[in-house]
């Protein structure tokens, strides 16, 4: 298929690496559509920045605007109530026992995965693109590149039909995905980043930093500010 002819599901969750993710889509495929996931997250602060991204994107980017169909939200809060961790309850975040933080819902990336899957086949897109990533996420077992693809295998087995799922930032750090922002939509596209998408694990949107809002500290705040100032370091 021609790139012309090709149409992609994103999983959009209004944070930085599925907003670049969803970028990069727009950039190769013909007709992306995006799908958000409510899973019981203590905050629901990603998910109130995705409209106005979404907004954003469409009246900046007119050559994405063309390209960028419906969104879908699909509220799976029972994996929230499975779960029992930091992301969706009001519990610390450390490292487990188990070497990894607790803010791993198990299985988490799977369950996302198999749901966009089966929209997509309603849909007639079997391309499912994320933002996971094992440079920084190696503790995060279904963020595995191994992981995914077996994933894609079992889903095209399970439906008769070719699954893809594409992950372009599996093997680049923080700092290398400030740098692909930055080349697919230029430093408009970075001032999105910083200003309506959300990282932070807390929910803090009340401090911002020149890398976006966030408490500062969190393992994710930290991630995206330690990426914000590798990506300037290596500018100059
Ligand atoms: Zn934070």
């Amino acid at each position: 298929m021609s790139p012309s002819e090709t149409s992609a599901l994103v999983l959009f969750s209004g944070g930085q690496d599925s907003t670049v993710c969803l970028a990069w889509a727009l950039e190769r495929h013909a007709r992306v559509e995006t799908v958000g996931i409510a899973y019981g997250q203590r905050h629901a602060v990603e998910l109130d920045v995705r409209p106005r991204v979404l907004t954003r994107l469409r009246r900046e980017w007119p050559r994405w605007a063309v390209r960028l169909g419906d969104d879908h939200m699909l509220d799976i809060a029972t994996l929230g109530a499975i779960g029992q961790t930091a992301m969706t309850t009001d519990t610390a975040i450390e490292m487990t026992t188990a070497g990894v933080p607790n803010t791993f819902v198990p299985g988490r990336n799977l369950v996302f995965f198999t749901y966009a899957a089966a929209l997509g086949y309603r849909r007639g897109i079997h391309t499912l693109i994320g933002g996971m990533c094992e440079t920084d996420y190696s503790g995060y077992p279904d963020c595995r590149n191994d992981t995914l693809q077996t994933l894609a295998k079992t889903l095209s087995l399970g439906m008769a039909r070719d699954v893809t799922i594409e992950t372009p930032l599996m093997w680049i750090d923080k700092a290398g995905t400030w740098a692909l922002a930055e080349t697919l939509g230029g430093s408009g596209f970075v001032d999105l980043i910083v200003e309506d998408t959300h990282t932070c694990y807390l929910g803090d949107r009340t401090h911002r930093h020149v890398w976006g809002y966030g408490c500062g500290t969190c393992p994710a705040c930290d991630l995206r500010s330690k990426g914000w100032e590798r990506w300037q370091k290596g500018k100059t």
